[in-house]
């Protein structure tokens, strides 16, 4: 009696894909340059873009094609539509702070901070929105204005104090 069996074909084994940071197999060869002689391995995206760009590397030499996949120069280009993706993983949060989504305040002293209560701002500030305000509570507590009132006076020069440390003159 014969059994049948059939023989596990063992997975083919990738290397890495050749682009910096990139952690898929790199099922898919593409040539080095012109001569055909070496491959670079990469992942089916990152194959898709080096034959994309592959006019662009046409006259670097081997060297700098290579320094440019593992660097990070070209494949960053934002207008590529892998870069995008590789953008919206943003392990690091970092794409996250810069359209400022869950953009956290800045690190601020506690004095920094008393100054804006003190002016009544919150986070983001400008110096126009510094300014404007500080004219506004000026004008208010201004002693002129209430008449030696000594909590007005005392607003007054808290105000100006404030208004100093946050506009750093
Ligand atoms: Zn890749």
């Amino acid at each position: 009696m014969r059994r049948s069996y059939r023989v596990k074909k063992p997975k083919e084994v990738f290397p890495p894909c050749d682009v910096k940071g990139c952690e898929k197999e790199g099922s898919c060869r593409a040539p080095k340059d012109r001569t055909l002689k070496e491959y670079y391995h990469f992942c089916p995206e990152h194959a898709a873009e080096y034959n994309k760009n592959w006019d662009y590397y046409k006259d670097m030499s081997v060297d700098d094609i290579e320094r440019t996949i593992r660097e990070d120069t070209v494949w960053q280009r934002p207008t590529w539509a892998f870069g995008k993706k590789a953008k919206i993983d943003d392990p690091l949060g970092i794409l996250g702070a810069a359209k400022g989504v869950g953009q956290a305040a800045p690190k601020m002293d506690k004095e920094t901070e008393q100054a804006m209560h003190i002016l009544g701002l919150t986070p983001p500030l400008t110096k126009d929105k510094i300014k404007r305000k500080y004219r506004e509570l000026v004008k208010q507590y201004h002693p002129d204005k209430t008449g030696g009132d000594k909590e007005a006076e005392e607003r007054f020069r808290r105000v100006v104090e404030a208004y100093k440390k946050l506009s750093g003159e």
